[in-house]
Order: C-alpha cells, then sequence, then structure tokens
C-alpha cells in the first residue's frame, strides 16, 4: 500500500488553550496565524491535486495541522472540514486527519469528525508520564491520553501518537515507560520528535536562564532507537522520527538535537544495535555471510560508513561477508554460516 498524498492545511495554534512550553508552530513551519477560510482551502487543495505524485494511486488525505482541531469553536470545525466536503464526494480526497490535543476529544467530538470524514485522528500525547507532562505546561494527564484513544477507536478513527523525547523533567527511564504505555494503547502510528529549543517558545527562557538542558544529537538518537525498537515489536508504524526541516525552522532554532536527516540517523543506528547483536553471537571460527536489503545500505553503512568503521573497530566484521540482495525485505538483517 503505498503511502498517502497529504495536502496539509496549517491552523497554526488555532484552538490551542495556551502555549506549550516547547511550543511555537509559527516557528517550525512558517505558517500565519491567520485564519485559512474555506475559499483558500478550496484553492489549496484543488491546486496540488494537479501536483504530480510519486505513488498515482496512493489515497488523497487532506490534514489540518498545527494547532488543536477540536478546541476550536464546533462552527468552526464545520467550516473547515465543510470545504473538503466536495472533494470527499467527488471521490479527489479519500480521507481527512488532523491533530489535536488530548483533552479535547470526547465521545461526541470522535463521532462528530468520523461523520465528516476524518478517518485519522493525531495527538499531541507527547509523553504518557504526569509528571514530564505538567514540567511541560501541557495542560493535560496521561489518563486523558487513554481516553481519547478510547473515543477515536471506538467511534471508527485510526489513531495517530506523537511522542516528544527529551521534555523537561524527562528521564530516559520515564521516556522509555511512556513509549511502552503508548504502545499498550495500540495506536495505529506513531510520530518521534526530539524536544527542540525554538525562539519564541517559553522553553527558551529556560534554556537562557540555564534551566533547561536539551538532549545532545547522539542521546536523542539513541533513545528515539530505543523507543523505535518499542514499536516494532508490536508492529505499529513509526511513520517519522524528527520535524520536518525547513528553512523557517532552521532560522528559530536555539538549541537542541536537530538534524535535517534525523530519522535516518536513528535508523543507522538501530541497524548498528542489529547487525552488532547478531555478529557478537557467532562463532567467530566460521565464516559468515551477513545478508542486508539492498535499499537498506546506505542507512546500515551510516554516515561517512560509521557503522562499518565501529563494528570493524569492534573486530566483529572479521570473516564476515556483507551482502546487499534486492531480494530481501527492507530491514531485516541474517546472518548465516558460508
Ligand atoms: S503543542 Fe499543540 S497544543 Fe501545545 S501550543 Fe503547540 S499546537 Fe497547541
Amino acid at each position: 500500500m503505498p503511502p498517502p498524498f497529504i495536502i496539509p492545511i496549517f491552523i497554526a495554534h488555532q484552538g490551542c488553550p495556551q502555549q506549550c512550553l516547547f511550543c511555537n508552530q509559527r516557528g517550525i513551519t512558517g505558517a500565519s496565524e491567520d485564519m485559512v477560510g474555506p475559499g483558500e482551502i478550496e484553492a489549496i487543495i484543488r491546486a496540488q491535486l494537479t501536483w504530480p505524485r510519486r505513488y498515482p494511486t496512493a489515497p488523497v488525505q487532506v490534514a489540518f495541522y498545527g494547532g488543536s482541531f477540536t478546541g476550536l469553536a464546533i462552527e468552526r470545525q464545520r467550516e473547515l472540514l465543510g470545504a473538503v466536503q466536495p472533494f470527499l464526494a467527488a471521490g479527489q480526497v479519500q480521507e481527512i486527519r488532523l491533530s489535536t490535543r488530548p483533552d479535547y476529544v470526547t465521545s461526541e467530538i470522535a463521532c462528530f469528525l468520523r461523520e465528516h470524514g476524518v478517518g485519522i485522528v493525531e495527538l499531541g500525547a507527547q509523553s504518557l508520564d504526569d509528571g514530564v507532562l505538567a514540567a511541560s505546561g501541557r495542560g493535560h494527564t496521561a489518563a486523558q491520553v487513554r481516553t481519547a484513544v478510547a473515543c477515536l477507536k471506538e467511534a471508527g478513527m485510526q489513531v495517530g501518537l506523537q511522542l516528544m523525547l527529551g521534555l523537561p523533567g524527562e528521564r530516559t527511564v520515564t521516556a522509555l515507560a511512556s513509549a511502552r504505555q503508548a504502545a499498550a494503547l495500540n495506536p495505529d502510528l506513531i510520530r518521534l520528535y526530539p524536544c527542540l529549543v525554538i525562539a519564541g517558545s517559553p522553553l527558551a527562557e529556560l534554556y537562557r536562564q540555564g534551566q533547561y538542558l536539551p538532549l545532545t544529537l547522539s542521546q536523542a538518537v539513541i533513545l528515539a532507537a530505543r523507543l523505535w525498537s518499542i514499536f516494532q515489536e508490536r508492529l505499529i508504524p513509526v511513520v517519522r522520527m524528527g520535524l520536518q526541516p525547513s528553512a523557517a525552522l532552521e532560522k528559530t532554532l536555539l538549541a537542541g538535537p536537530y538534524h535535517p536527516a534525523f530519522g535516518e540517523l536513528v535508523l543507522s543506528r538501530i541497524f548498528f544495535n542489529k547487525v552488532r547483536a547478531l555478529l557478537a553471537g557467532r562463532q567467530h571460527q566460521q565464516p559468515h555471510c551477513l545478508c542486508l536489503a539492498k535499499a537498506d545500505e546506505s542507512i546500515y553503512r551510516g554516515r561517512d560508513n560509521g557503522n562499518v568503521k565501529r563494528l570493524a573497530a569492534l573486530g566483529l566484521l572479521n570473516g564476515v561477508e556483507t551482502v546487499f540482495s534486492a531480494s530481501q525485505p527492507r530491514q531485516t538483517v541474517v546472518l548465516c554460516e558460508k
């Protein structure tokens, strides 16, 4: 199944009751906080439907991102969703997706969204630890995340959970516990974002005062790899790791584990962990073949061939021939005797 073609519509900060400590949607996306109207939405959709697509048969989704959709007045929600209805009716758009806060989801809201063609709701859960949520000024609890997931599933929608790494008050143990609790909710997808210090966010002030220290890039990559494995064990897809790179983000970034290819760094780390575990357990006297998918070669090698150099430095590649095969499924590693 090809990934959906997503037409994003940014409603920066709209519907949010306050500003969470780490957030500055305008800085991250470059989107204005002006109210987008139905005419504008229609124009955006029409324009993007004409764009060339990598997967022409992929479903088309209109996504309302960047705010708390269900925190908007119900008339405004109806107006925004209404602008997409003609495209749904014509079969040009298959589904609507949106992001919102967990504490702004009830059974009634979930049914309302479903009736208006919403198929996927992404909840900004950020953490399932009440201490971390409070320290991050989120204004909701972990219990409210669980309730929201239940309401959305009950209404027949897919649920995504967005989690943040390195929030104020978070330690590795709380991040891992939080991910396990998130996985237990069996969401349909996960997004992992390292916490960054963005100019204009309340966190920027704490950072300036020395009261918040972001993760280093290396810490964030290692932690994200551990979280990814937790979701992988339950076959829950992690559809994104790291914020979408943009000129606006890079201009407002003050500190934190930002890298334009953060997800690739994490996958590379995951490959390193997998291959190291496999090779460490082999009988050294036997020559072996290490087989990987051809499409995974650059991620396996890592930046500047770093993974291969580290494995070689550990002596783990002695007597090992590495084979990249087009027929091997992606993200799999097989070790066999020659
Ligand atoms: S993190 Fe979400 S809820 Fe908080 S201010 Fe940003 S968009 Fe609004």
